[in-house]
């Protein structure tokens, strides 16, 4: 079961065509919604381009294609995450929805298939491609996504590439611009890839070519499927997925958001979760409830191993109220779901984080929560258990991990980890569970949580931990978190864990393993 609203795709998506017309931005009018330009004049096949010469041509740029090309900027010369700059772009240059739409999936899109772009540019430029002007190779990717994956006609495509060279980066390379984005029009996207290739016998580098994910990632997912009990066959699937403009999921805050907090907003209802919405786009900020922080944006996947943790079942215990902690917070999605659901529980939450700026964000994240549910700290997590040993009923250890479960969400993301990454948070990821269990009371339960199905990073660490400490047990996760999803049946026998997957359930790759902390009986018998 999954959870899917129909949304544009990045690569290849059914564009309807372009405008036929340059001077692009001009006229937002010829965007549709979904910020797709409309088509008018020449289709896909014809091949006109602008008689004029590239350096007297329009020196304007595209509101729209100027945004995506600053995010490129950010994203390859700045290091920015772009889901993090896009939006002060789209409000500083003012952009229509349509043009936002427009600028975001140019952004996005481009981001997300650069390996394959890169690959086709190589072949269309007459020397590597790391010799070429940063700006110049980002106005290049840019204009390879509208010409193979977004399927805006050739001659809009080269002349808003050519004024946009113009306009940010000056006459010189507009020559060489239109030059090579005419070869790359030459042939559609299967056609480039088909070619390339074929000059590879490895179905991996094939396959990473042809999805635009990296070959080590590729290989990880593979290895991650069958893994976590799947078909290997599956993997193409997922790549795609990957590549998908995923649906904006919102999460209604409980005890804290009414049941019309999203009427009118054109949100519907989330299949695989009470409290769960599927956003209709468009500006969040104009809906009060999220102006409020009582409804906010948050991954299904997420939404749903927060609330697990919430209903594994206990052993033992005081009966005093329960204390709850979330010990890496930032910038608090999860944390704000937990301490709303502890005002239902009567509960209340310590959300650790160990970054200052991102302590911040977990406290703005549970402003609308009464003070009283919660605490941030501010300090290294792995200190928690020797400083508060035993104190806790529920402990979340989302770890920091490598996100490959989150590409999709973070466009550029897979071009910049490395297998190193993984070398380096293998140890903090066990030093953070073990501080997790220290914290935790005998018979309480803990949630080791990854946005990332990597093996090593899920399976490998949990089943590390298991062999390592005799004062643990497996909850199995399967029954708590179908429990806890509206009346189905999400994992399949994962040996006691849950996978979640893009392809299979519209969420993110969320890992969940439950271990529950033995009490002093268990750990006699
Ligand atoms: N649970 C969060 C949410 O739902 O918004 C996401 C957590 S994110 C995967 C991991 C977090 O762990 C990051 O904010 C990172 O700064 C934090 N972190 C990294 N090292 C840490 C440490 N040693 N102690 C505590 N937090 C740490």
């Amino acid at each position: 079961m999954s959870q899917h609203r129909g949304t544009p795709q990045s690569r290849g998506g059914s564009g309807s065509g372009g405008s036929g017309r340059s001077g692009g931005g001009r006229d937002a009018g010829r965007r549709n919604a979904q910020g797709r330009e409309r088509h008018r004049g020449n289709s896909g096949g014809g091949r006109q381009f602008s008689s004029a010469a590239p350096s007297q041509r329009s020196r304007r740029a595209d509101p729209a294609r100027l945004v995506a090309f600053e995010v490129l900027r950010a994203v390859s010369g700045a290091d920015a995450y772009a889901n993090l700059v896009l939006p002060g772009l789209i409000r500083e240059h003012r952009l229509e929805r349509r043009d936002a739409a427009f600028a975001t999936e140019l952004a996005y899109g481009t981001l997300r298939g650069q390996g394959s772009y890169d690959g086709i540019l190589s072949e269309s430029v007459d020397r590597p491609l790391k010799d070429l002007d940063p700006a110049v190779l980002d106005v290049l990717r840019l204009g390879a996504h509208q010409l193979l994956g977004m399927r805006v006609p050739a001659h809009a495509a080269l002349d808003e590439s050519v004024g946009l060279t113009r306009a940010v980066i000056g006459a010189g390379p507009s020559g060489l611009v239109n030059a090579v984005l005419r070869k790359v029009s030459a042939h559609t996207l299967e056609e480039w890839l088909d070619e390339i290739a074929s000059r590879t016998p490895d179905v991996i580098e094939q396959l990473a070519l042809r999805q635009a994910h990296p070959a080590w990632i590729v290989r990880a997912l593979r290895q991650a499927l069958v893994g976590h009990g799947h078909d290997v066959a599956e993997i193409e699937d997922l790549l795609a997925a990957d590549n998908e403009a995923p649906v904006v999921n919102l999460v209604a805050l409980p005890s804290l958001a009414s049941a019309h907090d999203l009427d009118d907003s054109g949100a519907e209802p989330g299949p695989l979760l009470e409290g769960s919405w599927l956003s209709a786009g468009g500006d969040l900020g104009r809906i009060p409830a999220v102006r409020d922080g009582v409804v906010r944006v948050q991954d299904v996947g997420s939404q749903l191993v927060a609330r697990a943790l919430v209903a594994a079942p206990l052993e033992g215990g005081d009966g005093a109220p329960e204390r709850w902690l979330d010990l890496c917070a930032g910038p608090g999605g999860k944390a704000a779901l937990l301490a709303a659901l502890a005002i239902d529980a009567d509960a209340s939450l310590l959300a650790n984080e160990a970054q200052q700026h991102r302590a911040d964000l977990v406290r703005r994240a549970l402003q609308p929560v009464p003070e009283e549910r919660w605490e941030v700290r501010t300090g290294d997590g792995r200190d928690v258990g020797e400083k508060l040993p035993g104190q806790f009923d529920r402990v979340l250890v989302d770890v920091p991990c490598t996100g490959l479960g989150a590409l999709r969400r973070r466009p550029e993301s897979r071009w910049r980890r490395t297998p190193k990454d993984l070398t380096e948070l293998g140890p903090l990821q066990r030093q953070l569970l073990d501080s997790a269990i220290q914290a935790t009371r005998p018979g309480g339960v803990i949630a080791y949580v990854t946005c990332s199905p990597h093996l090593a990073e899920t399976r490998m660490v949990v089943d590390d931990v298991l062999k390592r400490r005799d004062d643990l047990e497996l909850v199995d996760a399967g029954p708590v978190i179908d429990g806890v999803a509206r009346g189905e049946t999400l994992s399949a026998d994962h040996g006691g864990y849950v996978q979640l997957w893009p392809h299979q359930h519209g969420t993110d790759a969320m890992f969940l393993a439950l271990l529950r902390k033995k009490t002093p009986a268990a750990a006699q018998a």
